[in-house]
């Protein structure tokens, strides 16, 4: 069966301007799994971008739209980044454990 892309709601409409999508829109797969495809779409009316995960489901196909400012090649490359390690993740964990410092310090 082929995808109904017209049937899923982020797909047929820009969540920035709320104008139909035409045959005009940008869209580029930026990771595709399995059963999950990720879109970047670019609004052909107001230039507003959009990531659009969509999965299939046994109860049909499920879409969920985020809006970004990465441009396609961007977003391309941060989903297709490494995933993160175990080891990451605990040393992460041990920074913040032994963290003592300030939250404007951490993100300035
Ligand atoms: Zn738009």
């Amino acid at each position: 069966m082929p995808l109904p892309l017209e049937q899923l709601e982020p797909l047929a409409r820009c969540p920035v301007c709320n104008k139909k999508h035409r045959r005009g829109l940008r869209m580029l797969p930026v990771a595709e799994e399995e059963k999950r495809t990720m879109l970047h779409l670019t609004c052909e009316h107001c230039g507003g971008k959009t990531l659009v995960a969509i999965s299939a489901t046994p109860f049909g196909m499920v879409s969920l739209g985020v809006l970004t400012d990465l441009d396609q090649s961007e977003a391309k490359q941060a989903l297709s980044a490494e995933p993160i390690s175990a080891d990451q993740v605990i040393a992460a964990h041990q920074f913040f454990k032994q963290y003592q410092g300030g939250v404007e310090e951490l993100i300035g």
